[in-house]
This record gives C-alpha cells, sequence and structure tokens, in this order.
C-alpha cells in the first residue's frame, strides 16, 4: 500500500506524471496521517457505510476511507488527477472516481445510483474557495446524507459554529444549524499541507437533522428574513426589515414583533433560529 501523505511520494508522483497544483481550484493536500485519522475518527466512520468524498486530489482521503468503509465515491474536478488517481488507488475496488464539478453534477442521481437512497456520510478536505456553496448545496437539497466531516478555513467553521449574540453568528450559522448540529474536532495548523494555505484550518462534523430545526411555514420567507437581518448588522430588527428586499411597511413589522413580544430594538444578531422563524410564521 503506497504511503500517501509521504512528502517524498507526493512529490514523486506529481512529478512522474507532470501536474501542477492549481492555487485557484484549492489545491492543498494533506501530508500528515495523525490529522488524516483525526478527520476519520471525527467522521465516525462503521464498515457498511457508503460515504462521499469531495475533491480527492492524489486520492490521501480516499485510499483511508477505502480501509474503513464499504464504498467511497469521490468527485474530482481536476482532469490531471485522474491518471494520478488511477496509479494511487488501483488497489481499492470499493472506490469510484466520478470526474466533474460538486456544484453542477447531479448529486440526488449520484447517490441514488450509488447507494440506493441509504443516508451516506460526507467526508473532505474543501476546495476553500467554494466551501459555503458545497456545504449550503448539500444541506439545502436535503439529499440522503447522515454527516459531513469536513476540512475548513478556521474563520468559516467559526461561523458555522456560532451562537447568537457573538461577532461569528451571521446567516451562515443560521443556515447551517437549521439543517444539523455542528461540533468542532479540532484546528489544524497550514504545515501539514502542501503547498501550505495562508489560512488556519478547522476540521467540523455537521451531524444533519431528519427534520430542520424550527419549523417554518415559507422557508423562503424565512431566509429572507435572516438575510435581511445580517444585511443591515448595525440596524435595529425594526430598521432592517422595514428596508431593503423585503419590502415590509414599518407598521406592520412593529405590530408583528410587538405581538410576539420581541423587541423592535434587538438587532439580527441577537435572535435564535427559534426567534427568526417565529417571525417568519406570524408574517406568513
Ligand atoms: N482530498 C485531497 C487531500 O486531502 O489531500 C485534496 C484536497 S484539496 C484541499 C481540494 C480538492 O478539491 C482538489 O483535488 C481540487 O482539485 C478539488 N476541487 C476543487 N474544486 C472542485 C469542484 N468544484 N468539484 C470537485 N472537486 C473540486
Amino acid at each position: 500500500m503506497k504511503n500517501l501523505t509521504s512528502p517524498k511520494f507526493v512529490k514523486e508522483i506529481i512529478k512522474k506524471h507532470g501536474f501542477y497544483f492549481s492555487k485557484g481550484l484549492g489545491q492543498n493536500f494533506l501530508i500528515d496521517s495523525n490529522i488524516l485519522d483525526k478527520i476519520l475518527e471525527g467522521a465516525n466512520l462503521n464498515p457498511e457505510d457508503g460515504v462521499l468524498e469531495i475533491g480527492p486530489g492524489i486520492g490521501t482521503m480516499t485510499q483511508a476511507l477505502s480501509r474503513r468503509v464499504e464504498k467511497v465515491i469521490a468527485i474530482e474536478i481536476d482532469k490531471n488527477l485522474l491518471p494520478i488517481l488511477k496509479e494511487t488507488l488501483e488497489d481499492c475496488p470499493n472506490i469510484e472516481i466520478v470526474y466533474g464539478d460538486i456544484l453542477k453534477l447531479p448529486l440526488e442521481e449520484i447517490l441514488n445510483d450509488h447507494f440506493n437512497n441509504k443516508r451516506i456520510k460526507v467526508v473532505a478536505n474543501l476546495p476553500y474557495y467554494i466551501t459555503t456553496p458545497i456545504i449550503m448545496n448539500l444541506l439545502e437539497k436535503e439529499l440522503p446524507i447522515e454527516s459531513i466531516t469536513i476540512m475548513v478555513q478556521k474563520e468559516v467553521a467559526e461561523r458555522m459554529y456560532a451562537s447568537p449574540g457573538g461577532k461569528d453568528y451571521g446567516a451562515l450559522s443560521v443556515a447551517v444549524q437549521f439543517y444539523s448540529n455542528p461540533s468542532i474536532i479540532t484546528n489544524v495548523p497550514p504545515t501539514v499541507f502542501m503547498p501550505p494555505p495562508n489560512v488556519g484550518s478547522t476540521i467540523i462534523r455537521l451531524d444533519v437533522l431528519e427534520q430542520p430545526k424550527v419549523e417554518v411555514n415559507d422557508r423562503r420567507l424565512f431566509f429572507s428574513i435572516v438575510a435581511a437581518a445580517f444585511g443591515k448588522r448595525r440596524k435595529t430588527l425594526l430598521n432592517a426589515l422595514s428596508t431593503g428586499n423585503l419590502g415590509l411597511e414599518k407598521e406592520f413589522i412593529k405590530k408583528v414583533l410587538n405581538n410576539i413580544g420581541i423587541s423592535e430594538k434587538r438587532r439580527g444578531e441577537t435572535l435564535s433560529l427559534e426567534e427568526f422563524a417565529r417571525i417568519s410564521n406570524n408574517i406568513k
């Protein structure tokens, strides 16, 4: 079995295939077996699991996953990595590499074809330039996913995990916590990647809920209210909701907030998911 976390091996294989790292595609490959173990342990894997990996790179995590679970589907956008993956993963029969863009491929179909709609686990060292769209795409589509264990930029993990009132709490916190329970596994320094990124990283697991955390009558309205509340962070709730895209009358919002016992002077960043839901459900 090839040691894919060895920096010497990584250098040799990319040289052999004439591969160059693409900064634009967020290519920072893992070269530390301890951190690899932490991601896998954090993902709580079982031998009967199906796993979706996003961006296998040269196959470091893919190879390790293949030894622990039943089947791995790995989606990679960079054609130049395909011959490398063929070589590094030649001894792993339970892996399938799908070539394409994670944001454009028909994920529902892929998961159905490969896992027969069984709930799967996502495990990935994500390309940082599209972290938020990838996560929101996985969550909003309500795919059959049990958990998402990912390496992301430290600041993004802090935003996903944040509670009301703090500086990191925002629309991303609400959206992620609407669909899942996040837990931080560990922080990771840039030195465990080749090449090292210029930001710190964090491994975070999102345990996807069977039902969203709060009940809302109109999901679009709920997220429009959240966007409006955080779009004007310094404004009071009344001002944030009565200006901009939402287009609601000031008097109407005053009445709604008053009826449900939420002060119009509060700022959006102090509201819990339950409070956002209460506002939304009393507007419509
Ligand atoms: N998993 C490998 C590891 O840990 O060493 C590589 C991780 S690297 C941070 C991110 C990977 O995502 C790269 O292989 C990159 O080519 C791939 N990638 C970037 N954008 C992508 C996209 N839109 N769809 C699928 N893969 C993508």
